[in-house]
């Protein structure tokens, strides 16, 4: 029997939560603005310490409830 490992991935793909959006990102060394997802994350999160107000404002899932009138 060929022992078969299922780890054969040599690269590890870390992801991480963006401390501004908390989106889950992948943790990238090519990324500058890591450990934000994005420029505009880590812009804002700078905004934030400097005002001294760290405003976690979650994204709205509002979950669209979709009227199925059957066609
Ligand atoms: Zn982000």
């Amino acid at each position: 029997m060929a022992d078969t490992s299922s780890s054969a991935t040599g690269a590890k793909r870390l992801k991480v939560r963006c401390p501004s959006c908390g989106e889950m990102h992948l943790y990238s060394l090519d990324n500058p603005y890591r450990p934000f997802c994005s420029k505009g994350c880590k812009a804002i999160d700078l905004g934030a310490w400097a005002s001294e107000q760290y405003r976690v404002e979650a994204k709205p899932t509002s979950e669209d409830l979709l009227d199925d009138n059957g066609v």
